[in-house]
């Protein structure tokens, strides 16, 4: 491969610097046609990803979301960059822990009583 194959194989897939934090992103194809910008040469086990986050690639080189679930214990993701840019505010990873949240916080508003701080109280059925 000469030096300008080189250089057009770099243009083409090299490394996409992210407006934010300037580090580098892979520019993938996904299966739908379209790209995506992950974090390069990070692997993870499958189960400590969100689903809806997972990328698995493909024996093309593609991507695609992983859409098995619970995932296979073997199974390694991609994730994109914006989830470990430290420039970027994280989209919401956890739905219902963000409604908990939220939920939360109504109920913290509700209170009107000024009682002290207590322990946080053991769920009925935990453990
Ligand atoms: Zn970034």
């Amino acid at each position: 491969m000469g030096a300008m194959d080189e250089g057009l194989r770099r243009l083409r897939g090299g490394p996409y610097v992210c407006p934010h934090c300037r580090l580098p992103q892979d520019r993938v194809a996904t299966l739908e046609h379209e790209w995506v910008l992950l974090e390069p040469e990070v692997e993870v086990p499958a189960h400590l990803v969100p689903a809806g986050h997972r990328w698995i690639t493909l024996s093309d080189g593609r991507v695609a979301l992983y859409g098995v679930c619970p995932p296979d214990g073997s199974q390694r993701c991609r994730i994109e960059h914006r989830l470990a840019c430290a420039q970027q505010p994280l989209p919401d990873l956890w739905p219902w822990l963000t409604a908990l949240r939220e939920e939360n916080a109504r109920a913290s508003e509700r209170r009107t009583d000024a009682e002290p701080p207590r322990l946080p109280e053991v769920w009925p059925d935990a453990g």
